[in-house]
């Protein structure tokens, strides 16, 4: 789900002045990504709805205009060193874990490189309102440390999609060489909170990061799109290191998501790019290595929720994720 903001108002007028920049920078990788799209003969339910065509004028103050006055409570970090927050650091790296055919340690294009992956808000947050609603620092001001996140009307939860598609995208990882590490996974009862999910990649000194989520927008709005973070300096956040390798890893999983999903960018953020700039966002804040978060699609619409239910699609668009972030470890 996108991540809620405490000053909507403060937060919109700074998304349009980023996104703005973005845009320029980023529709020549969007306009690949259509060209894509049209190769592969589009998405099997329906047609790429709001994504222009190429050439076409995209406007990015009617993009984020376009967007939710409140999407929702997102992921929040914890600075706090509560039981859990301990608890989390004894979690055993997910590189360990068994059953994962993988080549030996030094096979593969992705020997040597690490990727973290951050499974979006946690099953049992819901059971937890008082730890996830505390408030953690993300440098620009203080957040919950998390959410419990959006899901479907049948019940089908965001935290249950992020932690299916984190797993298909370890595995496809692996079989690439790469050490991989979830965030969280089955391994503590709420969390982490987002200060600790981006100081879990930064202390793993990954190559690449990307927290996986979906989306809970107003019924209608479609499509996936690439979070990236922008240029924040302020307390403990300073992103002016990782501003540039983020796009370009979010520029390439946003291309490799469109060819292996047949998914439209969003048709109601981003201006058919698929990619937005945010300052808001404590994991992309407090981040010190190459991050982005990438939404899937809206949990809230029956298109893309039909979508992010088979798991025929969940493979697809770990497939996706995979390419994109070993295209960017090979560049
Ligand atoms: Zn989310």
């Amino acid at each position: 789900m996108s991540y809620d903001e405490s000053h909507p108002a403060a937060r919109r007028r700074t998304s349009r002045r980023t996104l703005t920049i973005a845009l320029a920078a980023l529709v020549p990788g969007a306009f690949a990504g259509w060209l894509i799209w049209q190769a592969t003969g589009g998405s099997a339910d329906g047609g790429p709805a709001g994504l222009p065509a190429p050439g076409a004028s995209t406007s990015a103050t009617a993009g984020a205009a376009d967007r939710p006055a409140s999407s929702g409570p997102e992921p929040r970090q914890s600075v706090s060193k509560s039981p859990s927050a301990s608890a989390s650091k004894s979690a055993p790296d997910d590189d360990a874990a068994p059953g994962d055919a993988r080549p030996a340690p030094g096979d593969g294009p992705l020997a040597g490189r690490i990727v973290v992956i951050d499974p979006g808000h946690n099953p049992g947050n819901f059971k937890h309102t008082a730890e996830i609603n505390k408030l953690v620092d993300i440098g620009t001001n203080r957040k919950e440390c998390d959410t419990t996140g959006t899901a479907g009307n049948s019940g089908y939860t965001e935290a249950e999609f992020t932690a299916d598609v984190s797993q298909r995208l370890r595995t496809l990882l692996r079989k690439e060489g790469a050490t991989v590490k979830l965030t969280h996974e089955n391994d503590r009862p709420w969390g982490p909170c987002v200060d600790e999910r981006a100081e879990i990649g930064n202390k793993a000194g990954a190559d690449a990061v990307i927290s996986i989520h979906a989306d809970g927008s107003a019924a209608g709005n479609r499509g996936f799109h690439v979070i990236l973070p922008a240029l924040v300096k302020s307390g403990g956040a300073d992103t002016s290191k990782i501003v540039a390798p983020s796009r370009d890893l979010g520029e390439r999983v946003a291309g490799k998501f469109v060819r292996a999903t047949g998914s439209a960018p969003s048709n109601y953020l981003g201006g058919g790019t698929g990619l937005d700039v945010r300052d808001d966002l404590g994991g992309l804040n407090l981040s010190t290595v190459p991050k982005v978060f990438i939404e899937c699609g809206n949990m809230r619409d029956t298109k893309d929720i039909a979508l992010l239910t088979s798991a025929e699609w969940r493979q697809k668009a770990a497939q996706g994720m995979a390419d994109g972030i070993s295209s960017f470890l090979n560049r």
